[in-house]
């Protein structure tokens, strides 16, 4: 066999989007109720990633805070090569953060991408207190930064919400609006989306009780297109 169709039917083995999803579930699952068992991490493991192609066996892209709160392999109880991990501060979608994320869906073949929001996230809760206080930020950057949170918190000053179920809210639509600043900015992730090659997800992480919970997978599909 060629080294392309060998390649081609270790693509072809691996799992669809939603058995992808019941192993984080899963993972997850193992991780929350406090029985982890971190699977491929030991030295087997680690040895074949350093002969093999990552595209053969990761199995999602993940985007997601950069919060030391917020280990990604750990949530999942995942192993060496099972995602494709992505970290900025406040999981907002810029041009590197969409160029790497690309790269996940067309390189490293994943066919699951995950975006990770989080409780309590300290760059949302900067952002809405720049937004509603005028707390100036620290930094231009840090400022920049936290610009892309903007249109998520002005969905939640129109809805009227107040204090935590605020910034609960916020957390949320700052997802979405990574979901579709993502899809503004990658047209190919777009295409891969709309192909079927790639299930494209939102989900929050709840640190009080180490949960994952998926929001609506349509209308992560109707938001990266544009019709959110
Ligand atoms: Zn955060």
């Amino acid at each position: 066999m060629s080294d392309t169709a060998k390649r081609h039917a270790a693509l072809d083995k691996k799992p669809g989007p939603e058995q992808v999803l019941e192993a984080l579930t899963e993972g997850n699952r193992r991780f929350y109720q406090d029985c982890p068992r971190h699977p491929r991490t030991g030295m087997l493991r680690r040895q074949q990633a350093h002969v093999s192609d990552q595209s053969e066996h990761a199995q999602a892209t993940i985007l997601a805070c950069s919060d030391s709160r917020v280990p990604v392999e750990r949530i999942f109880d995942a192993g060496i090569m099972d995602l494709f991990v992505v970290r900025v501060a406040g999981n907002v979608v810029g041009r590197a953060t969409a160029a790497s994320l690309e790269y996940g869906a067309l390189h490293v073949h994943t066919p699951v991408m995950v975006v990770l929001g989080h409780s309590g996230c300290g760059a949302v809760t900067a952002a809405w207190h720049h937004r509603q206080e005028g707390v100036p930020s620290e930094s231009e950057r840090i400022a920049h930064l936290l610009e892309h949170i903007d249109p998520a918190l002005d969905r939640v000053m129109a809805s009227g919400l107040q204090g935590e179920q605020a910034m609960q809210a916020a957390v949320e639509e700052n997802v979405w609006q990574a979901i579709a600043d993502l899809g503004q900015l990658s047209l190919p992730v777009r295409q891969a989306s709309q192909e079927g090659h790639l299930l494209v997800i939102g989900a929050i992480y709840d640190l009080s009780n180490g949960q994952v919970r998926w929001l609506d997978q349509q209308k992560a599909g109707s938001v990266l297109q544009g019709k959110g």
